[in-house]
């Protein structure tokens, strides 16, 4: 069958990234996850969890409650108990500098990196969508999560669920969505120096909690790769950012289309349409914007009837070549300028009145 064409409103896109209103709250099915087998029971850090804890919670409300975006009366511009990472990586080495969309394979290499962004403003917490992480596991699937600090200081639980699963990887998506290029340089330092901070902080926690009950470590080292909030940057915000030890990663495929999830099916297939091998695909794991869960749950067998395999980002980069580009843009270089000027403390705040 045809499909639309995948990205016809980046702009709309874009709005529903980060303009952020109230959503709706609209009719969900509560999806289903598999019990874990009796192998990852016994032996990996997510048996910390049941099955009920890891999956979206069974009160209807308490779902809507933990998906659906809330309006903070006041701007939390606070920092977390940890302002500046204790491990560093090093610097990038010379093939992962630059911004990245992309990473060229070998032939016959059919790998593609799926990606969800959690990001998560001064003015908003933005939760957590639990169905679309169990159609994930449910397909065995890996996916990569570029977190908000502030996200993961608001969402605790789930933090350490991702970084407790093995098919997962987190990435830095900085501390409250600043944009990167507008911001001055001791903003940006912070922007990205607080969310290695209260990543460790997490970190450090879940082991405590894995050591207690006999578990092994979840034995992840800093984060090494960065997404940038609106995808604002350029050669400097790459240089910076490479310079602190992050590779930085955006897409060549835009996931989300900013509508809702009317047809997803066709959603679906637009994106397996667009996707190649190497391909990095923009994705939200919160209601920014929602739908995604069930794209995911219908894209996952798509692109294993392609023959396509999930990987994590540092998975393509360590198989391959990246593409790479000097400024960051959804789809068309430029058609992400608009984020310059619509949200207060450069990007982070409340929306411009
Ligand atoms: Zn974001």
């Amino acid at each position: 069958m045809r499909v639309r064409p995948l990205i016809v409103a980046v702009p709309l896109l874009a709005g529903s990234l980060c303009l952020l209103s109230l959503p709706r709250a609209t009719a969900q099915t509560s999806a289903t996850v598999s019990a874990p087998s009796v192998v990852e029971r016994a032996t990996s850090p997510l048996s910390l969890w049941t099955s009920a804890q890891l999956a979206e919670p069974d009160d209807p409300a308490r779902a809507r409650a933990e998906r659906f975006i809330r309006n903070l009366r006041r701007p939390d511009f606070s920092p977390p108990a940890r302002t500046a990472p204790l491990v560093r990586p090093s610097a990038v080495t010379e093939a992962l500098r630059g911004i990245i969309r992309r990473v060229h394979l070998a032939p016959g290499d059919r790998r593609v990196a799926i990606t969800f962004d959690l990001c998560e403003r001064a003015a908003h917490v933005t939760g957590y969508d639990a169905r679309l992480v169990d159609a994930l596991r449910q397909a065995d699937a890996k996916a990569t999560f570029f977190a908000g600090g502030k996200w993961m200081r608001s969402h605790p639980e789930r933090a350490q669920q991702l970084m407790a699963d093995s098919r997962f990887e987190l990435g830095n998506h900085s501390w409250t969505h600043a944009n990167m290029l507008t911001a001055p340089p001791d903003l940006r330092r912070r922007q990205v120096d607080w969310t290695a901070g209260e990543y460790e902080l997490l970190r450090e926690g879940l082991d405590r909690r894995l050591d207690a009950r006999g578990l092994p470590s979840v034995a992840r080292g800093p984060l090494t790769l960065f997404r940038l909030p609106y995808g604002r940057g350029d050669s400097g915000v790459a240089a910076f950012l490479n310079d602190l030890g992050y590779a930085v990663i955006q897409w060549d495929v835009v996931g989300e289309t900013g509508r809702g999830d009317a047809d997803a099916q066709a959603h679906a297939e637009a994106i397996v349409e667009a996707i190649r091998p190497g391909s990095i695909v923009l994705l939200h794991a919160n209601a920014v914007p929602q739908g995604t869960a069930e794209v995911v749950r219908r894209l996952l067998p798509l692109l294993a009837a392609r023959g396509y395999v999930t990987a994590t980002v540092s998975e393509l980069l360590a198989a391959g070549r990246p593409e790479t580009v000097e400024d960051g843009y959804f789809t068309t270089p430029g058609d992400n300028r608009i984020y310059d000027e619509v949200f207060e403390d450069y990007g982070t705040g409340p929306r411009r009145r």
